[in-house]
């Protein structure tokens, strides 16, 4: 893997082993939750991980509204599972859309609720991560309105600072040039690890019901099923330049479209930060350029120290 920022710490034994704290503890007023927030490829899940590791009663609720999904685990970024060293995940690949159909914010934010509260009586500390801000505020406010939710980025006044939990907002930010590069070198990663076969499997599956909602909107999807229309999977692949340059599309329209989706969701978190949520922002841009430029890791001095401080302050609190 020519790109390791998003993999947790490969040796957890040499990061600084602050003592062992339990969440459970401090006395609390209302639930604690530490939140990770970011855009996609910031490295929430490393973040994550390491952070696990690091108070070892945490447990990860997923926020990531297409990794909610059962399937297209290489398209959707999964954390692979002999990376999650054994922390416990939730709500990541447990809904099936077939059976569920769409998971929307009113479910997730039932869903991670009761786990919360499961996850919090067993003394434990959730921590939820995520690039979905929908869902994030879904979760967290104090009263939640269906109807208007799905508004909430888009009008003024919309989005409450009023909290149900005690959280931890850990904002992992990246100058967008930066993170963008990132993106389109991770497309390119995904491709060689077999992106391309499981949305070709997808598609086949697929094709007799089009439901049209849940993970079809995952980008990479809708890409390559306008190039499997034209050149279905099973048609012999020969040296054909047509077929080359709408595949090269395909590569193309996914790249442009997860950098958007970077840009929007950071859009996003400025406008919860404006409305009064606590976001602590933690600058990943120089651990990201020293991956992209020297292969150099400043994660653990830039990212993971200070987020430690934080969550360490957040539990005695
Ligand atoms: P929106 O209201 O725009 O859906 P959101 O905050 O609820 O925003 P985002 O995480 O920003 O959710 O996802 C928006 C869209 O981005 C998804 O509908 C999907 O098309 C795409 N997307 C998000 N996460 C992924 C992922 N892990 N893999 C592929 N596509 C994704």
């Amino acid at each position: 893997m020519r790109l390791s920022i998003l993999q947790p710490h490969p040796h957890p034994h040499r990061i600084k082993r602050w003592p062992r704290i339990d969440a459970s503890s401090f006395h609390r007023r209302k639930d604690k939750v530490v939140v990770i927030m970011g855009a996609t490829g910031s490295g929430k899940s490393r973040l994550s991980i390491d952070l696990a590791t690091l108070f070892p009663s945490s447990e990860i609720i997923n926020s990531d509204k297409m990794q909610v999904y059962r399937g297209l685990d290489i398209t959707t970024n999964k954390i692979p599972p002999a990376q999650r060293r054994g922390v416990p995940h939730h709500l990541l690949g447990d809904v099936d859309t077939d059976h569920h159909g769409e998971f929307s914010p009113a479910d997730f934010r039932h869903r991670a609720a009761d786990l919360i509260a499961d996850i919090t009586r067993r003394k434990n500390l959730p921590i939820v991560v995520g690039g979905s801000n929908s869902f994030v505020h879904a979760l967290l406010v104090q009263n939640f309105d269906p109807h208007s939710h799905s508004n909430v980025f888009q009008q003024q006044g919309l989005i409450s600072s009023e909290l149900r939990y005690m959280c931890c907002f850990l904002w992992v930010d990246i100058a967008l040039p930066v993170l963008s590069q990132y993106l389109r070198d991770r497309v390119d990663d995904m491709l060689n690890s077999g992106m391309v076969d499981e949305l070709a499997q997808f598609f086949d599956q697929d094709a007799a019901r089009r439901t049209g909602f849940g993970l079809r909107k995952a980008i990479g999807v809708p890409e390559f099923d306008r190039f499997f229309n034209k050149y279905p999977p099973s048609m012999s692949q020969g040296d054909d330049p047509l077929r080359e340059s709408a595949y090269q599309e395909a590569v193309r329209a996914i790249k442009d479209n997860t950098c958007e989706l970077a840009e929007r969701q950071i859009g996003k978190i400025e406008r919860l930060k404006r409305a009064g949520w606590d976001l602590r922002r933690i600058d990943a841009t120089e651990a990201f350029r020293g991956v992209l430029t020297s292969g150099s890791d400043v994660w653990e001095r830039q990212v993971l120290e200070p987020s430690v401080k934080i969550v360490k302050r957040f539990l005695r609190e």
